[in-house]
């Protein structure tokens, strides 16, 4: 197997070395490698420790992990190596064939370079609480939207909006960077509330009938003036049909506070808006969960429909939660589409909405709204 690997790399340019035993690899080549194809079933350190030791050494390579083994541990490999931050391209099984192992080998550098943008991006600064207090003052929290479109006629069935520091200095800022100190400093609650002020106003200024998707956080389910307070938000600016407004919250929050906001929870369906559980498939609903409460959509994590089409046992899980979510009556949007192949999958598997790259990504309302314009043109040619 090691002979038939160094063949397809070679073959396509690259200088490859086979190593039977770990320790000569990092020994000898450790950090100067690109590419690490990785057998799990190795004689003296097995796959599962490299992946540790690759990542104490806090390793770029990219990663490919094969084995002879069934196909759940490979499967588990994967996840350790994720969870570590690896820079992993993908499994194969063995006996694999040379073309597959082609296809991967093929896509590095594409992987590589989004590492590299990442990292651009990792110019950490501290966030003091009164930083938040002053851009809460000024407004600079705003809001994006990334379209939803409906997968049987691909029309524009909604937004979901994301919020965005403009930072003065900073320039534009990304959500992961300050909602956990937000909630942190307990100043998460004005954002939105703040936010959610501004996207009603854009909803009546271009008198749109799509959705809108909010993004909650838990805590926000238990105060019982919520559906009063965003159904005053939607009169204030007589923007008031309810169903046009689905409040999302990730699974993981969601479930640990789920007897507590229950009544919450019913009183929003009662007056009309909708519920749905974000990140689904990365927390731990139980089905009695799911059948109590009263959510009428599912997104599917992104995690899972980017790697549908790469990796089996995401397929499932993708093509279980449509069923398992039509079953409860509930609608699935795929989040994380990237390509036109996974949105035509989805179409196959009969998801109802999807939302990725691949349809557009967020942007401010008045993009959003000249986007949804040549979007209308291109789908009636
Ligand atoms: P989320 O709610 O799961 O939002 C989806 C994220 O995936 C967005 O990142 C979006 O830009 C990104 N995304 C969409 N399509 C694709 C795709 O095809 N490929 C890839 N790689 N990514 C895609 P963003 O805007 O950076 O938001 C990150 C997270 O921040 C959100 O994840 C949400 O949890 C949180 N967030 C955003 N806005 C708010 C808000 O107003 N309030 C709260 N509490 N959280 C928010
Ligand atoms: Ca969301
Ligand atoms: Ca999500």
């Amino acid at each position: 197997m090691g002979g038939l690997v160094c063949d397809v790399a070679d073959n396509m340019g690259w200088h490859a070395q086979h190593y039977v035993h770990a320790s000569e690899f990092i020994s000898n080549h450790g950090e100067e490698m690109d590419v690490l194809v990785l057998d799990l079933m190795m004689p003296d350190l097995d796959g599962v420790e490299m992946i540790r030791l690759l990542a104490g050494m806090e390793s770029k390579i990219s990663l490919i992990l094969i084995s002879g083994v069934d196909k759940s541990v490979l499967h588990s490999a994967q996840e350790l190596a994720f969870e570590h931050k690896l820079n992993i391209i993908g499994t194969l099984q063995k006996p694999f064939l040379p073309h597959e192992l082609r296809n991967m080998l093929s896509g590095i550098k594409a992987v590589s370079s989004a590492v590299v943008a990442h990292k651009k991006h990792g110019d950490e600064f501290s966030i003091s609480k009164s930083d938040l207090q002053t851009a809460i003052d000024q407004k600079q929290f705003i809001a994006f939207f990334q379209p939803q479109v409906a997968l049987g006629n691909m029309s524009v069935i909604g937004f979901e909006a994301l919020m965005r520091w403009q930072h003065p200095q900073r320039g534009l800022i990304p959500p992961n960077r300050f909602i956990p100190q937000a909630e942190e400093f307990g100043l998460i609650d004005e954002m939105t509330w703040q936010l959610f002020d501004q996207i009603a106003a854009d909803w009546k200024k271009y008198n749109l009938q799509q959705t809108v998707s909010l993004n909650m956080t838990a805590g926000m389910f238990k105060d019982l003036g919520l559906p009063d307070r965003l159904y005053g938000i939607g009169s204030r600016h007589q923007f008031v049909n309810n169903a046009q407004i689905v409040l999302e919250v990730t699974e993981s929050a969601l479930m640990d506070e789920l007897t507590r906001s229950l009544d919450n929870l019913t009183r929003l369906r009662m007056k009309g808006f909708h519920l749905s559980i974000d990140d689904f498939g990365t927390g731990f609903s139980s089905m009695l969960q799911l059948y109590r409460a009263p959510f009428t959509e599912l997104k599917i994590d992104q995690s899972f429909v980017m790697r549908m089409e790469k990796d089996t046992e995401a397929r499932t899980i993708v093509e279980s939660t449509i069923n398992l979510a039509h079953n409860l009556n509930m609608k699935v949007v795929a989040e994380g589409v990237e390509t036109a192949s996974i949105l035509n999958h989805l179409v196959k598997l009969g998801c109802d909405s999807a939302q990725g790259y691949f349809i557009a990504r967020p942007m401010p309302i008045d993009d959003a709204m000249q986007w949804m314009h040549d979007w209308r043109i291109k789908k009636s040619r």
